[in-house]
């Protein structure tokens, strides 16, 4: 396992998915009832933006197109990155040093009864992972293999769940990430286990995977859940050979995600976009 998120923390592909993340966490809040969420790939929650790691790639989007962006993006995400940086939400920009990972995100909307669970297979990134988060009994911090988490803890005691599935499609000695089957696989026994869950699925796309995505994609519509909602937010190509493009698959997108995520980015993709190919869409 090479991959280090913190090589991307804070790119337009990382903002585009917690900003998914957030709008589905704010529809929980609006019910009192306790849900569990599940973050099978985790992260190390805390990304330092000034580390060598993070200046190596270059690829956080930059404290100058943040302020551009920041009035779009729900005020949520402003508090949990002001937190995160130990500022006030209107000091935000010149304080701006670290980014904030899922498990951080998801911890801030953790009421009194509701839990998760954050796993995270690489060692190293796991022990960060629990420096960042001292324990509670709200969540619990594993070092295992994410995907198995839907068969070992669904259905939730908690009747409600949001389950982000965000890996990192290493290749290891293949050219096909395993991680296209494993998600599937996973996804099935969530929706045998617990169907009316909230499913986030992340994918990269690069134009090198195409066949690859083509069959996943057809995998993914083989699936039983009653609603399926495929975002794909692409800043168009700078001919850079970096990733310009991602997708995310929401199952049982709470109602009006779609018009808030629409409202959202057709405001910051003019000003993420590296080129006139850039575009989103929405479909089901
Ligand atoms: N979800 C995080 C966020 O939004 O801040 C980013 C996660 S990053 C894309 C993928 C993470 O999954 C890496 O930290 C990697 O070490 C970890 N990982 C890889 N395979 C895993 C597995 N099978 N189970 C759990 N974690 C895994």
């Amino acid at each position: 396992m090479n991959y280090h998120h913190i090589y991307h923390a804070g790119n337009f592909a990382d903002i585009s998915k917690h900003i998914i993340l957030i709008l589905c966490l704010e529809k929980l809040h609006e019910k009192p009832t306790s849900f569990l969420a599940i973050d099978t790939h985790a992260g190390i929650a805390k990304y330092d933006l000034g580390d060598e790691k993070s200046l190596k790639t270059n690829e956080f989007i930059g404290r100058e197109i943040f302020a551009k962006i920041q009035d779009y993006l729900p005020e949520r995400y402003l508090k949990i990155l002001a937190k995160i940086n130990r500022c006030e939400m209107e000091n935000l920009i010149e304080n701006f040093n670290y980014y904030c990972g899922s498990p951080y995100i998801i911890r801030d909307y953790l009421r009194r009864d509701d839990r998760a669970i954050f796993a995270e297979l690489n060692r190293l990134e796991y022990v960060q992972l629990k420096k960042v988060f001292a324990g509670s009994d709200q969540f619990s911090i594993v070092s295992e293999d994410g995907f198995g988490l839907l068969k070992s803890k669904l259905p939730p005691l908690q009747k409600r769940a949001l389950v982000l599935i965000d890996p990192a499609f290493e290749k290891d000695q293949s050219t096909i990430s395993a991680d296209y089957e494993k998600i599937i696989l996973a996804l099935k026994e969530g929706y045998k286990r617990f169907e009316n869950g909230i499913y986030l699925v992340w994918h990269p796309i690069i134009e090198s995977d195409e066949a690859v995505l083509k069959n996943f994609y057809k995998e993914i519509s083989a699936l039983k859940f009653e609603k399926k909602t495929h975002v794909i937010f692409d800043v168009g190509s700078k001919d850079d050979g970096k990733m310009h493009a991602c997708g995310m698959f929401i199952f049982n997108a709470p109602w009006q995600i779609e018009e808030k995520l629409e409202k959202i980015f057709s405001r910051i993709l003019p000003i993420l976009k590296q080129s006139d190919q850039a575009f989103f869409s929405l479909s089901s």
